[in-house]
C-alpha cells in the first residue's frame, strides 16, 4: 500500500481551517487538521513544500515510522508550526487504518472507557450579572461544567475571553480580524481585588454540583497565581487554567506549596518534552494540549499515557481554531483514555461548518459522543471548501495601562 498524493486547503467558515487529504493507491483517504489559529499559511506551506513530497510512496500504515521520520528527520525539532504539520499526516494516517480496520478509531487505541465524554461550554459576561445570565443558559442546556470569564471593573479595555458589549454571551469568540492586533490592557491588580469575589458569587448561585473552571491566560507572575489559587481554594474550582505562563515550570512549584486548587495546563505547548517535568513532579492536574498542534494523535497518546502514571487527567484543548477533523481525533482519544478529565468545548454546529465537515459526534446534555463509524467519523466537502479563502488574523496583544507589554 503506497500514499499517491496529499493535497492542503486552507478556509472555512469564520476559521482559515487547514485541511490535509491524504490520498492511497487502494482509494482509501485520510484526513488530518493543521490549523494553527492566526498563523495557518505556515503549517500549510510546510505541508505542501516540504512532507508531502517526501512522504509519496511511503506505506500510510506505518505511521508510528512515518511520525519518527518527520521528527527526527527535520534536525530543526518541534515549534508549533512544526508539529501542527506533523500532526495534520499522523492524523491522517490514523484515519486511513481505522477506515482499512472497519472500525471507529477509538477501537484501535483499546476500545471505550466510557459511553460519553464530559466537555465544558464557555460563559461570558461584560460584568458578573451579565456573566450570571450566561452560565443559567448553559445550566439550562443541560451542561455539568462550565469555564466562566467575567469583565473586570475599572480594567480600560475588555479583558481576555469577554465582549466588552453586555449580552454577547453566548458562545462568544473573540474577534482575531484584521493581520495588525488590536490592543487589550491588563490590571493585576484589579483582577486579583475582583476575581476571587466573583467566583464566591457564582459558587452561590449555583450551588455545589457545577463544576466552574476559570482560565486565567498566563496573566499572573508566579506569586500572584499563588495568592490567586489560595484565595479561591474554598470556591472548589474544577480547575484553574494558565495561571502562569509556564516558560518558568518551578513557578508551578509555588502554586502547589500555597494551594490545592486544580491546575490546567499546556495548551501551547506542542511536544511531551513541554510537559514531562510537570507531569513527573506531579506539578499539575490536567493537561491541556491538543492533537491539532502537539504532533498528532501518536504524540498526544504518548503524553497521555504519561499522564496517566502521575495522576495528571486530559483536558484538550477545544477553541473554535480546531477543526471538526482534530476534534474528532479527541473525541476518540477521549472516549478511550483511563485518565480522561474533561474536554474543552465551544458549540459550533453551525450549518456551513457541517457542510463542510459532515460527521455523527455530536454532544447532548453536556456530554460528547463519539462517532461509530470507521475512522475518525467525518468527512471533508471539497466542493464546499471552494466557496472560502484565507482570511489573515492575529491574536490581540495585552500592554500594561502604563504600555508595558504583557502576556496575551
Ligand atoms: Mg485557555
Amino acid at each position: 500500500m503506497r500514499i499517491t498524493d496529499a493535497q492542503v486547503f486552507v478556509g472555512g467558515p469564520k476559521k482559515n481551517y487547514v485541511t490535509l487529504k491524504i490520498m492511497t493507491d487502494q482509494g482509501v483517504y485520510g484526513l488530518g487538521d493543521a490549523t494553527l489559529n492566526t498563523r495557518e499559511t505556515l503549517p500549510a506551506m510546510y505541508l505542501r513544500d516540504y512532507l508531502i513530497p517526501a512522504i509519496i510512496g511511503m506505506d500510510p500504515r506505518r505511521s508510528e515510522d512515518i511520525w519518527q521520520f518527520l521528527y527526527r528527520g527535520a534536525y530543526y525539532r518541534r515549534g508549533p508550526i512544526a508539529m501542527a504539520a506533523y500532526g495534520a499526516i499522523d492524523t491522517a494516517l490514523w484515519d486511513i487504518k481505522a477506515k482499512l480496520a472497519g472500525m471507529p478509531l477509538y477501537q484501535l487505541f483499546g476500545g471505550k472507557s466510557r459511553e460519553a465524554a464530559m466537555v465544558y461550554a464557555h460563559a461570558t459576561g461584560a460584568d458578573l450579572e451579565d456573566l450570571m445570565d450566561s452560565i443559567a443558559y448553559y445550566v439550562q442546556e443541560g451542561y455539568r461544567a462550565i469555564r466562566v470569564q467575567c469583565g473586570i471593573p475599572g480594567m480600560p479595555t475588555t479583558s481576555y475571553g469577554v465582549s466588552d458589549k453586555r449580552g454577547d454571551t453566548r458562545n462568544f469568540i473573540t474577534d482575531y480580524t484584521g493581520v495588525r492586533p488590536r490592543t487589550e490592557i491588563w490590571d493585576t491588580d484589579k483582577y486579583l481585588r475582583f476575581m476571587p469575589d466573583a467566583l464566591a458569587a457564582i459558587r452561590d448561585r449555583f450551588g455545589p454540583e457545577l463544576h466552574i473552571l476559570h482560565d486565567v491566560h498566563h496573566r499572573l507572575l508566579p506569586r500572584e497565581a499563588a495568592e490567586f489559587a489560595k484565595a479561591v481554594e474554598p470556591m472548589r474550582p474544577y480547575w484553574l487554567e494558565d495561571p502562569t505562563p509556564a516558560e518558568d515550570q518551578d513557578a508551578l512549584r509555588l502554586i502547589r506549596q500555597h494551594s490545592t486548587a486544580p491546575i490546567a495546563i499546556g495548551e501551547v505547548f506542542n511536544s511531551i518534552w513541554e510537559c514531562n517535568k510537570l507531569i513527573e513532579n506531579e506539578l499539575i492536574d490536567f493537561i491541556r494540549v491538543g492533537v491539532t498542534y502537539a504532533g498528532g494523535i501518536t504524540h498526544v497518546k504518548r503524553i497521555v499515557d504519561l499522564a496517566g502514571l502521575h495522576h495528571v487527567r486530559t483536558g484538550f484543548h477545544g477553541a473554535p481554531s480546531h477543526s471538526p477533523l482534530s476534534m474528532a481525533a479527541q473525541a476518540h482519544l477521549n472516549a478511550w483514555a483511563p485518565n480522561f478529565g474533561i474536554q474543552e468545548y465551544l458549540v459550533l454546529g453551525t450549518p456551513e461548518c457541517d457542510a463542510l465537515f459532515p460527521s455523527e459526534h455530536h454532544v447532548t446534555d453536556g456530554m460528547m459522543y463519539v462517532s461509530d463509524e470507521p475512522g475518525l467519523g467525518v468527512d471533508f466537502d471539497e466542493s464546499e471548501a471552494a466557496r472560502y479563502e484565507y482570511e489573515p488574523g492575529s491574536h490581540p496583544v495585552v500592554r500594561l495601562e502604563d504600555g508595558t507589554m504583557w502576556n496575551y
